[in-house]
């Protein structure tokens, strides 16, 4: 079960970008795989066991910090 801390973004960074908004308390995307990212900033799992291709490129939006987070662009060996 690998666990990623999400690289954070400035609000600039993500304008134009599709925004996956996250509530405080439940994931913004859960299942699927078995990877968990969380948040940048505060370590709130914001993506929980979900597949690879369900993190990659996205933005998500924290719901507890309000900061903006992207996958860390990890590789796999
Ligand atoms: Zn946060």
């Amino acid at each position: 079960m690998p666990q990623f801390d999400m690289i954070l973004l400035t609000p600039a960074q993500v304008q134009g970008a599709e925004v996956l908004e996250h509530t405080a308390g439940s994931p913004a995307r859960e299942g699927g795989g078995d990877e968990t990212y969380r948040c940048g900033s505060c370590k709130t799992k914001l993506l929980v066991n979900v597949a690879h291709h369900d993190a990659h490129g996205v933005v998500v939006k924290c719901g507890k910090c309000g900061r903006f987070n992207t996958e860390p662009h990890h590789h796999h060996h």
